[in-house]
């Protein structure tokens, strides 16, 4: 039941074998690719030592391919990517750049569904209709 990865600008797959890989830049200036977890709920993630980046502190995200920055419009602590699942229902998926923050927020239409402890504080940015 794995879903699919894409970048919104560019339309790329961002799902390479069992990971979604994103280019991270940190506060910092440093910078290079992460690994995410494409399980919806699991915040697992692999940061190379090259990032220098702390609990709390924003990483933005880019897509790998084109270098556009992936900060939501709705909130700079989101990022947005595209997701199709396996019926090939396409939605949309909200996600914290910020280090040890877990919030997902995904969106089907008028449906909103969040994932992590965090996600409820950014729960007014998509409205009051909510599936759970
Ligand atoms: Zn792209």
């Amino acid at each position: 039941m794995a879903n699919k990865y894409f970048c919104p600008k560019c339309k790329s797959e961002l799902t390479v074998g069992n990971n979604i890989v994103l280019s991270a830049k940190a506060k910092d200036g440093s910078g290079g690719l992460i690994k995410l977890s494409p399980k919806l709920g699991d915040y697992s993630v692999e940061i190379p030592e090259t990032i220098n980046v702390k609990p709390g502190e924003l990483l933005t995200l880019f897509c790998p391919v084109c270098h556009r920055n992936l900060s939501s419009s709705k909130h700079i602590h989101l990022a947005h990517v595209l997701a199709k699942d396996e019926e090939g229902k396409e939605f949309d998926i909200y996600f914290s750049q910020v280090m040890n923050e877990h919030s997902t927020i995904t969106m089907l239409g008028d449906h909103v569904k969040l994932y992590g402890e965090h996600a409820s504080k950014y729960q007014d940015l998509f409205g009051t209709r909510q599936m759970f």
